[in-house]
């Protein structure tokens, strides 16, 4: 099998499987125990909330752990919607955002909250003016993704932050795809919330956190227990904050030097495909891209098909995102960069990570080649291209 799909989700480091482990049987205890069997967890959780906070310049008790990216996505939104409600009710997002943001959204709008959706280019970056334009009296929240799941563009988060602050309006952004993969710093970038997922970053599935600014008030999301600070109710997921610290570790080490080994293969594959394959495009920015991310469309095909028989040959890619799989329309983030429809149906996203090899992309480049020919055979409008 080869998995060009790193940005649904990575394969668990070895190392960090093994520092899970113990956690399940022999270090069980409940971190809100008093007895030491069960509060040396809890330090050993402290111990991640550290790592956490040294890797984006944010202190401890500004971590948040959190089930993932849509739970930390839905509490930042939710949160200062509900707590900022006295002083307005609009919040700014963008028009690409995934749909954890997307679907808190309109849940707020049936709610009596407006949302400005702001356009983005067609390397799907938004506007700093059209932002600027937006803001309101009663705007409370500022909500731009750093790195976008689909097409890989990374947004001007530091001048967005830079805007947030001069109007004293919180900025969330969804880190989900860019934490790890590239150098985060709340402080330089003004960033107020921030949301990670570990399963992202080589850690397990199920556990992430929500980074909020010391002073900031939001509301809770879940009532309960008083686990983190009272502010995010459950029993710790103990295993799962543990692996996820050994993540950050093990991938802020070896972020810049992956970055240059899967940048590398994205490259090769991509100046293979451009230059060998025609009726093709690279869908988002050339170069303010996410490292391991191609989006890449070919005319005269279906993605569903293409990706049905890259499966039949063991190679694992994606149309879009994981949560708009399987359905026939093609892709909201594509159809807002303005990608026409005869491209936009035959897209395919290959992520890579540092299991890939070069080798990997030549048997890629091979197998996507023959298939793509294959299926333009079925493609009258091609045929006849041929024909004239
Ligand atoms: N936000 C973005 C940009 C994502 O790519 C994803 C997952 O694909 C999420 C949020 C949701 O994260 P999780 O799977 O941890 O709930």
């Amino acid at each position: 099998m080869i998995y060009l799909d790193h940005a649904a989700t990575t394969p668990v480091y070895p190392e960090v499987i093994e520092e899970m482990m113990p956690y399940f049987d022999k270090k069980f205890g409940n971190p809100s125990g008093i007895y030491e069997f069960a509060s040396e967890n809890k330090e050993k959780i402290q111990r991640v909330r550290n790592i956490i906070a040294e890797s984006i310049d944010a202190s401890a008790d500004e971590i948040y752990f959190t089930s993932g990216g849509t739970e930390s996505d839905n509490w930042a939104v939710r949160g200062i919607a509900e707590s900022m409600k006295s002083k307005g009710k609009h919040i700014i997002t963008s028009a690409i955002e995934h749909h954890a943001i997307l679907n808190t959204c309109d849940f707020l709008e049936k709610h009596g909250y407006e949302v400005t959706y702001l356009d983005v280019d067609d390397t799907g970056m938004i506007s700093l003016e059209q932002l600027r334009k937006s803001i309101r009296k009663d705007t409370i929240l500022i909500s731009i993704m750093f790195a976008n799941n689909e097409i890989g563009t990374i947004e001007p988060i530091r001048e967005i932050g830079e805007i947030a602050a001069e109007h004293n309006i919180y900025f969330h952004t969804d880190a989900v795809q860019a934490y790890m993969h590239v150098p985060v710093n709340v402080n330089d970038m003004k960033i107020d919330l921030m949301s990670a997922s570990s399963h992202k970053f080589g850690g397990p599935k199920g556990v992430g956190f929500l980074y909020i600014r010391d002073g900031i008030n939001i509301a809770n999301l879940m009532y309960g227990g008083g686990q983190e600070s009272g502010k995010r109710a459950g029993t710790e997921n103990v295993a799962g904050i543990i692996g996820m610290g050994k993540a950050v570790e093990l991938a802020g080490n070896s972020m810049v030097r992956d970055n240059i080994y899967i940048r590398n293969m994205r490259e090769y594959l991509y100046y293979r495909i451009t230059s060998e394959i025609p009726y093709v495009r690279l869908n988002g920015s050339r170069t303010e891209r996410l490292s391991g991310n191609l989006n890449i469309s070919f005319k005269y095909i279906e993605g569903e098909s293409l990706l049905i028989m890259l499966d039949m040959e063991g190679i694992c890619a994606s149309a879009g995102s994981a949560c708009t799989a399987g359905s026939k329309e093609s892709s909201y983030v594509l159809k807002a960069i303005g990608v026409p429809e005869e491209f936009a149906k035959g897209s395919l996203r290959i992520t890579l990570g540092t299991d890939n090899t070069m080798n990997d992309m030549d048997i890629v480049f091979e197998k996507i080649n023959y298939i793509v020919n294959t299926l333009r055979e079925f493609s009258d409008e091609y045929v006849n291209l041929r024909v004239i």
